[in-house]
């Protein structure tokens, strides 16, 4: 450790080891989006504090230094009432992603009588997905819980509190699913909320939970996850010896996509439920990566450093060019980029927003006017747009054909600043083997194999009915054999999964999205008696296999959907639509 560390208070163990790793400077709050009247007022001074993060060498929390009060972004209007300027369903993406855990929340840990309560709940994106089951919201913002309440999901206006989960235990008993969404990150008492939490969970219920996951942010340097509203970014290391101090335990996690790398977490009362394998592997992959040790975060704050120093330059570069550059989603990760660059209205024209709340005012700090899509689609000046949702590139580009077909180009920071070539956008081909996870198409599950040998023979699992992932509809099991040298091309299933597993001899199994916007994502296995795995191929991507060797393999295909011959059920495609895959390199 450098003299010049800071040494400061955990949050969390209240012990004197928390070592500020890095500072972004003084910020504005990321949301708090101004008026005119404000912006021009020289008198005017907008709330500002120095925004740093720090790690406790005691119980590996990762936490912002200064705290922001709540007050500070949640600005209450004329009548006193708290609006909150995200409203979840206006995002595609995001309502898929609810009504898939809300499936899976279902299946797995409910029975027809059990209660849900949802901690956030935002506009009811997430809740409304129930259609038997009691449902609890809570969301301490007015504008939003009046859309959920509208839906006719009943919705309580106030903060999360032990005291106000003392109050629903009585009215209401306990509850059997407890979830949140990019909630408990933002929570500064996670001791009271713990507390709250214990009171009003079954005995064997479910906590579930997901935030933005430490591993990721360090991993692809996406420091805009990082502002004034995230108090905490957890490891599943950090949590575990949080939750210890409430009797509870995490049981289970799973890697999420969102907001550019998630983890969904799932807490017991302690010894409720056995761990899960990839909870065990996901917390010795932590290990691995020394999330337990000051080391990876003095990393990323050199790397944070140098990628300001890139998009400046390039920024400067095209501008230079007499070029016009605009902002695309004025979100919290174009704030705190924006800021901590440097980047004002000298560079940015303006911030295009589909948020009609933001239309019209100005962005924090340096103050770039927010406009509405349609000044954007009619400004036919625009070179370049920065987009400020890099985690949604995908559906934002899809969107915007228009803008690229007259020779618009879209400029990315992250993972490094580069300008997004149309008709050139990145594929993303990832890993070969399954032993990781962080690269997978959203849906696509690996459950590595064991194999139990003894004098007798032996035995291995594939598919059991309480894998997480498992969609709990079972249509048929299918035996395919397939002799060296064929390759049973790409095939699609609109409506059903299958979970494939290789019984015999070994194949490269190919799994393939297509986006909206034209480009793939690939994933390639080698699964079989050298790599016993199972995986989870959800509807709606492309799937080829080749056997590798000079020997038959053999697929057990477990489908969702049995055969109908009426309706397959089957697009085709051929062997060679996405490129060579199957030629084995040499050397
Ligand atoms: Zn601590």
């Amino acid at each position: 450790m450098s003299p010049a560390q800071e040494i400061g208070h955990c949050k969390i163990c209240h012990t004197n080891n928390l070592i500020t790793f890095i500072s972004f400077g003084e910020m504005p709050v990321a949301n708090a989006f101004l008026r005119k009247e404000e912006v021009e007022n020289p008198s005017f001074k907008e709330f500002k504090y120095e925004m740093k993060v720090g790690f406790c060498e005691n119980c590996k929390m990762v936490q912002l230094v200064n705290i922001v009060p709540y007050e500070k972004y949640i600005v209450p209007d004329e009548k006193g009432k708290r609006n909150y300027a995200f409203f979840a369903s206006t995002s595609k993406v995001m309502e898929q992603h609810f009504s898939e855990i809300a499936k899976e929340i279902e299946n797995r840990f409910l029975d027809k009588s059990s209660k849900i309560l949802e901690i956030g709940s935002n506009d009811g994106i997430f809740l409304k997905a129930f259609k038997s089951n009691p449902v609890l919201g809570i969301e301490p913002s007015d504008n939003v819980a009046e859309i959920a309440k509208k839906l006719g999901i009943e919705t309580i206006t106030e903060f999360f509190s032990e005291s106000l989960a003392r109050r629903i235990s009585l009215e209401r008993g306990k509850f059997k699913a407890i979830f949140s969404a990019n909630v408990i990150l933002n929570i500064i008492d996670l001791h009271d909320l713990l507390n709250g939490i214990n009171y009003l969970l079954e005995d064997n219920g479910a906590f579930i939970f997901e935030d933005p996951y430490i591993v990721d942010i360090l991993k692809k340097v996406s420091y805009d996850q990082i502002y004034d509203e995230h108090i905490w970014y957890f490891s599943l290391t950090s949590l575990n010896n949080l939750l210890k101090m409430h009797g509870l335990e995490l049981f289970d996690a799973e890697k999420l996509e969102t907001h550019g790398g998630s983890m969904r977490k799932y807490v017991c009362k302690k010894g409720k439920y056995p761990p899960t394998e990839r909870l065990l592997r996901y917390l010795a992959e932590e290990r691995d990566n020394g999330i337990n040790t000051l080391a990876p975060y003095l990393k990323f704050a050199k790397e944070v450093e140098e990628s300001k120093e890139e998009l400046i330059r390039l920024l400067r570069d095209i501008k230079s060019k007499g070029k016009k550059i605009v902002g695309y989603a004025a979100a919290s990760k174009g704030t705190i980029v924006q800021n901590y660059c440097g980047i004002g209205r000298e560079l940015i024209d303006y911030i295009s927003d589909s948020t009609p709340f933001k239309q019209g005012l100005y962005s924090p700090g340096n103050h770039i006017p927010v406009v509405a899509p349609e000044y954007f689609h009619n400004d036919k000046k625009t070179d370049y747009a920065l987009l400020g949702a890099w985690n949604h590139a995908d559906e934002i580009i899809g969107k915007e054909k228009e803008f690229i077909q007259r020779g618009g180009r879209f400029i990315v920071h992250y993972p490094k600043a580069r300008i997004l070539e149309s008709g050139n956008l990145p594929d993303i081909e990832s890993h070969a083997d399954t032993t990781q996870s962080s690269d997978l198409i959203p849906g696509v599950e690996v459950k590595k194999l064991k194999i139990f040998a003894n004098d007798q023979g032996y035995l291995f699992e594939t598919l059991r009915n309480d894998d997480a992932f498992f969609n709990g509809v079972f249509g048929q099991v299918l035996m395919i054999e397939i002799y060296p040298g064929v390759i049973k091309g790409y095939h699609l299933h609109k409506k059903h999964d299958e979970y494939i597993t290789c019984v015999k001899g070994n194949v490269k199994y190919v799994i393939v999205q297509e986006n909206p916007n034209g480009t793939k994502k690939i994933n390639k296995f080698v699964i079989g008696e050298k790599n016993p795995a199972l995986i989870k191929v959800p509807k709606g991507l492309w799937r080829a296999y080749m056997p590798l060797g000079n020997q038959p393999a053999m697929i057990m295909d477990v489908m969702s959907r049995p055969y109908d011959s009426k309706d397959p059920d089957t697009e085709e495609k051929g062997i060679m639509d996405f490129g060579d895959v199957w030629t084995v390199k040499n050397g």
